[in-house]
């Protein structure tokens, strides 16, 4: 059988919620479920993320989703309805929308939910800076006043543009422009408005700005934030393993190229391993030649009474790609690798090692765009 696999680790999620709730401790926490749970699959992180206060989704059908699969608490919807229809449907399924614009403020005010509904609480956006979503500095203060006069609770919301990057001189103005907001909404229209501003990366770097709800996505997956500290110093923990298995072993003779376009050419001998994965499963075709996987070849034991073999008993192998890699395979060099090495050893492409941010920067993306699209095709593990 073809062995591109899946397997996500609810206790590293688990692990990385609680990592965001030392870092705001006395926040809500609005775990962020979109794009398939950044790819780990909505179902499958569910069970790991009760301890949260509601998720966040992109999408009606992702929202959708979760209550198909019992979820009970809260769901944000982060970009909000894209019709009345779907407003009306908000409300059959208890979520709680963001509103961005003009129509999807009217949609709320001539369609007030009943008050014991949870799409009585809306997240108000205001556009600090990223210039994408929300209300400018009159159009919030208008409609924090009807929104609040219709019977809504009201949660003043906005996304921070560089968060990964502390120093950025635009994180100040935003945090700045979003405090001096709340506190005059809080005066002037109620005092129980509430506020969210932060994301995983602001969580990790303005500790002093949690507000009642924190946001975080990428650091629950285990994944760095912020451009200065990888995921192992903030203490997060990987929730995916991306592996396949060894489907072939050869030796390339000196002179001989590798794969498609015959980019590169063995200058000696090298033992290849070829790996049953590639980019029709979500590995990134552009990757550099920095990249490696990481080959798991069972340790030789002389303890003869040791017949359990557990994760210990097998060497790591840190190995170089070589040549393209395929829609269905790459060619990895086995050379470091002792000849134990089997068909069927075990390849990993993102995990512990080599971690999903270090092949991502690899393939000058970021750990985010690598996990959301995976394919459908690899297999889907859950562990316990
Ligand atoms: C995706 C998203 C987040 C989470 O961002 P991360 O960088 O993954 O932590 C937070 N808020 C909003 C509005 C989002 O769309």
């Amino acid at each position: 059988m073809r062995t591109a696999t899946v397997t996500i680790y609810p206790n590293a999620l688990a692990h990385n919620l609680s990592q965001v709730k030392k870092l705001a401790p006395t926040s809500k926490v609005l775990a962020m479920v979109k794009a398939n749970a950044y790819g780990h699959g909505v179902a499958a992180v569910l069970p790991a993320l009760q301890q949260a206060d509601g998720i966040g989704v992109a999408s009606f059908t992702e929202a959708f989703e979760a209550r198909q699969l019992g979820w009970e608490k809260s769901i944000g919807l982060v970009e909000g309805v894209f019709s009345a229809n779907e407003w009306q449907q908000a409300i059959d399924y208890d979520c709680s929308c963001v509103i961005h614009h003009q129509p999807q403020l009217d949609w709320a005010l001539t369609h007030v939910p009943s008050p014991d509904s949870a799409t009585r609480s809306v997240w108000l956006k205001y556009n600090t800076g990223m210039n994408r979503l929300g209300f400018d500095y009159q159009q919030t203060i208008t409609a924090a006043k009807q929104l609040h006069q219709a019977g809504f609770q009201v949660i003043l919301t906005t996304h921070f543009a560089n968060a990964d990057d502390r120093e950025h001189p635009l994180n100040a103005l935003q945090i700045q422009r979003f405090d001096e907001m709340l506190t005059l909404l809080k005066s002037t229209v109620n005092e129980d408005i509430q506020g969210s501003l932060c994301n995983s990366a602001g969580l990790v770097n303005f500790p002093d700005y949690q507000y009642d709800w924190v946001r975080p996505g990428i650091m629950l997956y285990g994944s760095s934030p912020i451009i200065d500290k990888s995921a192992s110093e903030l203490e997060l923990q990987p929730a995916m393993e991306f592996s396949a298995r060894i489907m072939a072993l050869s030796t390339v003779h000196t002179g001989e190229a590798i794969g498609y376009g015959s980019r590169w050419i063995a200058d000696k001998p090298t033992k290849t391993a070829l790996v049953s994965i590639g980019y029709g499963d979500g590995y990134p075709r552009v990757i550099n030649d920095e990249a490696h996987v990481c080959v798991l070849v069972k340790s030789k034991t002389e303890d003869s009474e040791q017949n359990h073999q557990s994760e210990q008993d097998y060497e790591s192998y840190l190995c170089p790609i070589r040549g393209r890699v395929a829609m269905d395979m790459i060619v990895i060099d086995v050379s470091s690798v002792p000849d134990d090495i089997t068909l069927d050893s075990k390849v990993v492409l993102w995990g512990d090692s080599p971690h999903v941010d270090d092949v991502a920067s690899q393939a000058g993306t970021i750990g985010y765009e690598l996990l959301c699209r995976l394919s459908a095709r690899p297999a889907r593990i859950q562990t316990l």
